[in-house]
């Protein structure tokens, strides 16, 4: 299975600050891969995805996405990935097919190709004639979905997705989670973060927890509860979080 994000000692220190924000992590993510980067509030992880995503410089350290470097060719990153931050918002005065076809201009000038990115993203956000609406007039769940659709409308390498469910009711929530766990198994690969453990253990083939700025443990789900003797991820998180404090 072909690496699609190679993460090579990313750092990042802020101006000022006296530690740094992300601090030599590392890790892989392999096509198909659902990377899940979890963390207390402060962690890194928002620093880390947005260095990956090419919008944060990086102190030091690399990553690379499809053989394409964030530090030496970043237009080249961009083409390849998609980024979904979790305050992220669609115009609301737009209806969310024209919406569609709006970003969709944003990646192609050929007419054909953005038809083509509003029919995946039509089938894949599942809103049927409620495209003809009003965004404004749409709940926070099909908004979600609507911008889920659009981000991985262009079939994008690795889409990163920050807390892609967060505030989202159980049935919107699940819906998502069966559309990305869908997406990658057709190859699409993912990082996204998240507080929801239960989420990440549904949706996961990988976890990162991060504390402090350091990417402490990487593994799946399973192999995590059982190097750590835990019932849950919860627990994992715990041990691994306590176990770092005291060292
Ligand atoms: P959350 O779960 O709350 O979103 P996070 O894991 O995404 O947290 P980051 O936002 O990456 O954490 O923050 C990591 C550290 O970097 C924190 O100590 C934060 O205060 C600091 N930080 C983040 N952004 C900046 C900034 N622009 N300038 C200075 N320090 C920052």
């Amino acid at each position: 299975m072909s690496t699609v994000l190679e993460v090579k000692e990313l750092s990042k220190k802020y101006p000022k600050a006296e530690k740094f924000a992300a601090d030599k992590v590392s890790f892989s993510v392999d096509e198909g891969d659902i990377f899940a980067l979890i963390g207390s509030n402060g962690a890194g992880k928002t620093t880390t995805i947005r260095m990956i995503a090419t919008l944060l410089s990086p102190t030091s350290g690399d990553a690379v996405v499809d053989g394409n470097s964030i530090l030496t060719t970043p237009a080249k990153v961009r083409e390849c990935i998609t980024y979904l931050p979790d305050e992220a918002g669609a115009y609301k005065t737009m209806t969310g097919y024209d919406y569609l076809k709006f970003m969709g201009g944003l990646f192609s000038d050929d007419a054909e190709t953005i038809k083509k990115y509003i029919a995946k993203a039509e089938a894949i956000c599942g809103l049927g004639d409620r495209l003809k609406d009003k965004i404004g007039s749409y709940s926070r769940g099909m908004i979600r979905k609507l911008l889920l659709a659009r981000a991985v409308m262009t079939s994008p390498k690795l889409a990163i997705l920050d807390e892609p469910t967060s505030g989202l009711d159980v049935i919107n929530a699940l819906e998502i989670r069966n559309m990305i766990k869908s997406l990658a198994s057709q190859g699409m690969s993912f990082l996204i973060s998240s507080h929801n453990m239960l989420e990440i253990e549904y949706v996961s083939t990988k976890i990162g927890i991060i504390s402090g700025g350091k990417l402490l443990v990487t593994g799946s789900a399973n192999e995590l509860k059982q190097r750590y003797n835990a019932e849950n991820l919860e627990e994992v998180f715990e041990r691994v979080v306590k176990s770092n404090e005291i060292l």
